[in-house]
């Protein structure tokens, strides 16, 4: 981790061979927490990921070629929700590194979101009314191959922000802001001490209302949802709201289950937003099991999210009309509280652009 450690618990008990005095030690250096650990020991090369999982050999040449254009990094506790031997698992084709990744199609692009021409500061992105989106830090514990980050050089930009000053001075100047979604690359990717101190300087500002933080480790990452986590979170005055990403149904099976309960009872809104992906999520059975499945850990849905073409993503596209009809057997099955809104991000627009009610 390339963040500053946890300010040290100073004293600590070390358990002594029998016969000998306990001793007490300060240590200069903290404790770092287990998620830390469990974060630096996530699969993080081509081979031990097919090792994991009993991959077919050939597989390794994609592998390798998707890994140059884009690391892979996987936490062991995802890895766990994975068939082995099953290339086609849904959560292993989430991160799994292809060789067509390496294909040029036209209109995927490199930056299809259009984020850097909107900061209103350093690491601040003011495009829809009332809410902006803070880069928090470029490091995410999972490498999600559809991400539109995934060409961003985020994490040179962003990901030892020691300095949120001007972002903060920009929100406080303007009081239509009522929301600060704090997004990145994933914001729980920082430490405790980090989030703590940057959520009393948002406290600090009066027109805010809400916190909203959009996150995929209590989903990929359980072990990141600890006491020092429950701390802060859902403490203080703003509201506190998580956006939470999964797309698949297992991906929120033990271990994610008992983490979920935690944030729950805190009683934190949850939300989930997905994204449709072909091979993935984009039969009516899955899609609906996600949003079920979701409300079972206090989850609603909030986005079903269409792809943003982003170069080496093209595997992943589900056709606009086909998503579209994917949309209305969710509305003709579910309850409307458990339809997400199916949406495309278009640069420019004041909004994320609604796609459900057009033929
Ligand atoms: C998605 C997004 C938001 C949040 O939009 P909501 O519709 O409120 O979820 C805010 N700012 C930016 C730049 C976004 O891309
Ligand atoms: S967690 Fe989100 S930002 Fe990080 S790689 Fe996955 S999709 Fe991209």
């Amino acid at each position: 981790m390339k963040e500053p450690a946890m300010p040290t618990k100073p004293i600590m008990i070390t358990r002594t061979p029998r016969g000998t005095q306990p001793t007490r030690q300060t240590h200069a250096a903290p404790a770092t927490p287990a998620w830390q650990h469990a974060l630096a020991h996530a699969i993080r090369d081509p081979e031990s990921l097919a090792l994991e999982l009993d991959l077919d050999p050939v597989c390794l040449p994609g592998l390798h070629a998707g890994h140059d254009l884009f690391r892979v990094r996987i936490p062991r506790s995802y890895l766990a929700r994975m068939r082995k031997g099953d290339p086609r698992d849904p959560l292993l084709l989430q991160v799994l590194p292809q060789l067509r990744e390496t294909e040029e199609h036209p209109g995927f692009v490199a930056d299809p979101v259009g984020d850097h021409d909107a900061l209103a500061a350093p690491g601040l992105v003011h495009k829809y009314h009332g809410r902006v989106l803070l880069l928090t830090t470029g490091a995410c514990a999972v490498h999600c191959r559809y991400c539109f980050r995934r060409e961003f050089p985020y994490a040179e930009h962003n990901a030892s922000r020691e300095d949120w000053a001007p972002a903060l001075a920009y929100i406080k100047a303007d009081p239509s802001i009522r929301e600060v979604i704090l997004s990145g690359g994933d914001p729980l990717s920082l430490t405790d001490h980090r989030l703590a101190d940057l959520l009393r300087r948002l406290e600090a500002i009066p027109h805010l209302e809400r916190l909203r933080i959009h996150t995929r480790l209590p989903v990929v990452l359980p072990e990141r949802v600890d006491d020092q986590l429950l701390g802060w979170l859902g403490t203080g005055r703003l509201h506190h709201v998580l956006v939470l990403h999964a797309n698949h149904p297992q991906e929120f099976a033990d271990p994610a289950a008992p983490a979920l309960a935690r944030l729950r009872e805190r009683g934190i809104t949850l939300l989930n937003q997905a994204v449709l992906l072909a091979g993935i999520n984009d039969d009516p059975d899955t899609l609906c099991e996600l949003q079920e499945a979701g409300f079972r850990h206090g989850i609603l849905p909030y986005y079903l999210h269409l792809l943003d073409r982003t170069r080496g993503t093209a595997h992943f596209e589900v056709a606009e009309h086909r998503a579209i009809e994917l949309h209305r057997a969710l509305q003709a099955r579910l309850p409307g509280y458990l339809v997400p809104r199916l949406v495309r991000e278009i640069p420019g627009q004041p909004g994320k652009t609604p796609r459900w009610n057009e033929a």
